[in-house]
C-alpha cells in the first residue's frame, strides 16, 4: 500500500517507479535501456556479440583469457540501471537491488535454458572478515536466486573457501589482479563432491574474468570437467 501514495524513486534517474514497470526500484524507461544479453552472446563470458557473426573472431572482452570453464553467461550489460543495482546491492544491503536481480534473471531466456541442465551451484567466496563487515555474499544471495529459477535440478554449495584476503582490484593490471589472486581460493575442507556433476560458478560481476578464472582453475585441478560460469553482469 505504501508503494501507491510513495512511489520510489528510480535509481538511475530519480524519477518515481510507475507501477507497471518490470523493475520495482527502475522505471519503465530505465528499463528499456538495459541491454539485456540474447542468445548471441561470446561463448566464454557472455557478453553480446553485435554485427555480423565471424566464427573466427575473437571476444575483445576475453581473448587473453585462458579460461578453465567452458561456458559463460550473462544477462545484461553493466551500464546504467544495472551497474546501479549491483552497487546498491553491494553497499547499501538494497535487497529490493537484489529482487531487481532475479527479475533480470528471470527474462533471460539463454539463462533458463542453460540451468534447466541442473548442476552445483558454486558462490565466489568473500573473504571471512569481508563477509563479516558485509553481513552477506552478494554471490552467494545470487546464487540462491538462480537455484530458485530451477530448484528440483540445482542446488547451492559453498564449495570454496577465500583463504587469502585479497586487496580490492580495480586500478590493478591484468598481471597484478593474477598474481593477487593466486591461491586466494581453496576448496572448503573436507568437501565431498561428485567430480563428475556440473558445476556453475556464479558472481555479481564478470569484469576481466580472473576471479572467476581462478576459481575455475581451483575446481579444474580437484577434478572438475563440466564448469561454467554465470554473472548478473558484464562490464
Ligand atoms: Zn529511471
Ligand atoms: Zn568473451
Amino acid at each position: 500500500m505504501l508503494d501507491v501514495f510513495f512511489p520510489r524513486d528510480c535509481l538511475q534517474c530519480g524519477e518515481p517507479v510507475e507501477a507497471e514497470s518490470p523493475l520495482k526500484a527502475v522505471c519503465a524507461a530505465c528499463v528499456r535501456r538495459i541491454h539485456e544479453v540474447g542468445s548471441l552472446a561470446c561463448e566464454t563470458c557472455g557478453y553480446p556479440i553485435y554485427g555480423k557473426v565471424e566464427v573466427s573472431r575473437e571476444c575483445p572482452h576475453c581473448q587473453y583469457l585462458r579460461p578453465f570453464f567452458q561456458k559463460g553467461l550473462t544477462t545484461v550489460v553493466l551500464r546504467g540501471a544495472p551497474r546501479k543495482l549491483v552497487h546498491e546491492l553491494k553497499y547499501h544491503d538494497n535487497f529490493l537491488a537484489l529482487s531487481d536481480m532475479k527479475a533480470l534473471f528471470r527474462r533471460s531466456e539463454p539463462l533458463r535454458e542453460f540451468l534447466a541442465g541442473g548442476g552445483i551451484l558454486v558462490p565466489v567466496p568473500l573473504h571471512p572478515r569481508r563477509e563479516r563487515e558485509r553481513g552477506f555474499n552478494q554471490s552467494h544471495e545470487l546464487a540462491k536466486v538462480l537455484a530458485g529459477l530451477a530448484p528440483e535440478v540445482l542446488r547451492v554449495e559453498q564449495v570454496l573457501k577465500r583463504v587469502r584476503d585479497t586487496e580490492t582490484q580495480t586500478q590493478f593490471t591484468r598481471q597484478q589482479r593474477e598474481k593477487n589472486l593466486k591461491n586466494a581460493f581453496a576448496i572448503h575442507q573436507p568437501f565431498l563432491f561428485d567430480r563428475k556433476l556440473r558445476f556453475i560458478l556464479v558472481d555479481d560481476v564478470f569484469t576481466t574474468g580472473s576471479t572467476l578464472n581462478a576459481c575455475a582453475s581451483i575446481l579444474s585441478r580437484a577434478g572438475c570437467k563440466n564448469l561454467a560460469v554465470v554473472t548478473f553482469g558484464h562490464g
